[in-house]
């Protein structure tokens, strides 16, 4: 079964920075330290934080994420604390290290997922982009997860430099045995803003040509398959997350943004200050997502316009889909 994920309008997803170091020092880290902060926030801070958001009156998702947060000592009582608190579903991204235990620390109803990042099918591929070691570490930290009793679920982050082995992860997938497959597509933010785009970025073209089949493909194996849609045509309609959707990025140095694409600017629209949730002032990300742009995603126009295309008269010959938009393929 295929459906575009609409944005949930009644549940508030939480992607909580609890730090921004890492182990690792992929090509495309999206981690950039002088808008994001170096702190390693204090226990009391993210429990006072995670209290923040759960009090917004509607279900609450958290995804805990870095940098690596396994490396936060911290993290297991993070869970915890998000558990009793009453968040409807914990998530904890890594990159497979599983530092300090974790996997000791938390059980299997604590956590609904820990999600994996692996950026090839092979090892060569993989560590290209992520490092010496790192393919081996993911693999036997899903294994290890699987083996007691969690659910694990996969992150490709599809680029030049590894969409051709996209077709070689079917198999990975089920001997690995991953619930869930997300196909991401390269964010140009980070340390991936500073890379040649046309060696980073898939083309419009490779994309449509590849991506959906795939995704259906591994979902006929029972995975159920998430990828951004990207592309609209031009009577599809287009919604900015940041003005129909409630999803928070939160950065250890209290910063909050709406939309991921602001997060190498100082543009978020709400800070945390003494564990309250401020507005920031103007200009900010919010002011953006009002622009009624004919291309879609008005981030996407001033930070990469060479993903879009015009006709002889001027007009786009398709929109770029907010980020955030997904088609989901289901196992049935
Ligand atoms: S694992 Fe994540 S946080 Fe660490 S370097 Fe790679 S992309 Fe950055
Ligand atoms: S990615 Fe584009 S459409 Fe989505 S929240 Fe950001 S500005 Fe809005």
């Amino acid at each position: 079964m295929k459906k575009t994920v609409a944005f949930s309008k009644d549940a508030t997803n939480v992607f909580f920075h609890i730090l921004t170091q890492c182990n690792l020092k992929c090509k495309h880290c999206y981690i950039n330290t002088k808008q994001h902060g170096k702190q390693v926030l204090p226990l009391e801070t993210i429990e006072a934080w995670l209290n923040v958001f759960a009090r917004k009156g509607r279900a609450a998702n958290v995804i805990f994420i870095g940098g690596e947060p396994t490396m936060h000592p911290d993290l297991p009582a993070a869970v915890k604390k998000a558990k009793t608190i009453g968040y409807s579903s914990i998530t904890v991204d890594t990159n497979g290290y599983l530092f300090h235990d974790i996997l000791s620390k938390v059980a299997p109803d604590e956590v609904d997922y820990f999600s994996f990042s692996l950026d090839g099918a092979t090892r060569k591929t993989n560590d290209m982009i992520r490092g010496n070691g790192s393919y081996d570490n993911c693999i036997a930290g899903i294994r290890k997860t699987i083996r007691k009793g969690f659910a694990a679920s996969l992150i490709y982050t599809v680029s030049r430099m590894n969409v051709h082995e996209l077709d070689k992860m079917p198999p990975l997938l089920a001997d690995l045995k991953i619930e869930r497959f997300f196909i991401q597509v390269i964010g140009i933010r980070g340390k991936a803003a500073k890379i040649d785009r046309e060696k980073l970025q898939v083309s419009r073209t490779e994309w449509l040509s590849i991506i959906p089949d795939l995704a259906e493909k591994i979902a006929g194996a029972g995975i159920t398959v998430t990828y951004p849609k990207v592309f609209l045509s031009l009577d599809e309609l287009f919604e900015c997350a940041g003005i129909v959707a409630e999803n928070y990025f939160i950065f250890p140095n209290g910063r909050v943004y709406r939309c991921p694409l602001c997060e190498d600017y100082p543009l978020h629209s709400m800070v945390l200050k003494n564990h309250k949730l401020l507005a920031t002032g103007r200009i900010n990300e919010a002011d953006l997502f009002a622009l009624n742009t004919p291309e879609g995603c008005v981030m996407n126009k001033l930070i990469q316009p060479d993903n879009l295309s015009y006709s002889s008269n001027g007009v786009p010959e398709y929109k770029i889909a907010c980020c955030m938009l997904k088609e989901e393929i289901r196992k049935i």
